[in-house]
């Protein structure tokens, strides 16, 4: 996310704060410090009531990054990658790796926030009452029962059965277990999120016109973010789904124009740059691709050196993160081809070229893909006309 910074880490997770959670955690400590603590306590000093709200405010955020912490714990112990945890505005979000690969792990990792927030609940609830029989200051088992409340909230809300929403998750993998079909699973469940979404709205809208403007705008806003999380994902489950089945020979652009490495630039840059109009072109040297030469190395070379300088001189070896295998799947070279800088990646097979795929490849593969729809039977679709290689 951006604008975000680290302020620990946890078991290898970097935890995060979102500029956006600031402002939230201000708003939250003033509305408690002004409004929630003066009404249950009568003559209440500012400044108990200020210390009291920043200390609630930071056990509700312990709260929803313990949350957060469970769903990433369990989905560590099931082997999955989790990189951080992002505090912001609408709560947390732990980013795991990839998507569970079958519904029982989806079904534990989706599971564990709400079952925190419960037990959370449930310990902040029994910790006031005690204090309460004791004899305890109000003043304390007061916020405990608040604290209580919003972690119960914190799991009922997240377990509304709308993906991406816990509960969705959770919905998806009982979907998936019953159907063994982990598409038509997610598709409920997004389709419930997307209802559940303009729910929101739509009681938001009502609520605001109501009088409750506030709580409707926020409900408002929760609703909007639900029907666009729902959507994204759906796509994004979608893709990858696709990304998946595809193998990169289906894919690639072949016929690839290759470059001798004895070439001199000036020769590569009106023979090949402008007569092909291809951004990059693999090198040859006698029976084997050494490397790949492209405009932006050229560009940095003096111009009077061109005649002389040979492209197998300036050649970028080929890496790990330019090669992919024909029998590799298309999620596969996209990694590469979004994360290598070169934006393309060869398809190579002992040693001998194939074919490429291209940025431009795989967008537009995207593109045709949203309007047409479901085109995986048509995966042949000639992409190669001149593509922005
Ligand atoms: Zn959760």
């Amino acid at each position: 996310m951006k604008n975000s910074f680290e302020i620990g880490k946890i078991k290898g997770i970097s935890i995060e704060i979102n500029i956006s959670w600031i402002v939230i955690f201000a708003l939250l400590t003033y509305a408690l410090a002004t409004s929630y603590l003066p009404m249950n306590f009568e003559g209440v000093a500012a400044t108990t009531a200020w210390m009291i709200a920043v200390i609630m405010a930071l056990l509700f955020f312990s709260s929803v990054l313990l949350h957060e912490l469970a769903h990433s714990l369990v989905a560590l112990r099931e082997g999955t990658e989790v990189k951080k945890i992002t505090l912001f505005i609408f709560g947390g979000l732990a980013q795991i790796e990839q998507d569970a690969d079958e519904p029982g792990k989806e079904f534990r990792i989706a599971i564990a926030g709400p079952a925190t927030s419960l037990i959370l609940g449930g310990v902040f609830l029994l910790a006031g009452e005690l204090l309460a029989r004791l004899g305890g200051p109000a003043l304390i088992y007061v916020p405990l029962g608040y604290l209580s409340m919003v972690n119960f909230i914190l799991a009922l809300f997240n377990l509304v059965p709308a993906f991406p929403l816990d509960g969705g998750r959770v919905l998806r993998a009982i979907i998936w277990k019953k159907t063994k079909d982990r598409k038509k699973a997610t598709r409920i469940a997004s389709m419930t999120g997307t209802f559940f979404g303009y729910l929101l709205i739509f009681n938001g809208v009502f609520l605001a016109f109501s009088g409750n403007f506030l709580n409707g705008l926020w409900m408002l806003f929760i609703g909007w973010f639900i029907t666009q999380a729902a959507q994204t994902s759906y796509q994004q489950v979608m893709m990858s789904d696709l990304f998946n089945k595809i193998c990169v020979r289906e894919f690639m652009t072949k016929n690839v124009v290759e470059v001798a490495y004895f070439t001199d630039i000036k020769t590569l840059t009106e023979d090949y740059f402008y007569k092909y109009k291809y951004s990059i072109f693999p090198v040859r040297r006698i029976n084997e691709i050494m490397g790949i030469i492209g405009v932006e190395q050229v560009r940095r070379l003096d111009r009077t050196l061109w005649d002389e300088t040979t492209v197998g001189s300036m050649a970028q070896p080929l890496g790990e993160d330019l090669v992919v295998a024909p029998g590799d799947c298309v999620s596969k070279a996209m990694e590469k081809v979004f994360r290598n800088g070169v934006g393309r990646v060869l398809v190579m097979e002992e040693g001998e070229l194939l074919g490429i795929v291209s940025r431009t490849d795989i967008l537009n593969y995207l593109h045709i893909h949203s309007m047409l729809g479901s085109g995986k039977d048509r995966v042949g679709l000639d992409l190669d006309k001149g593509e922005d290689r």
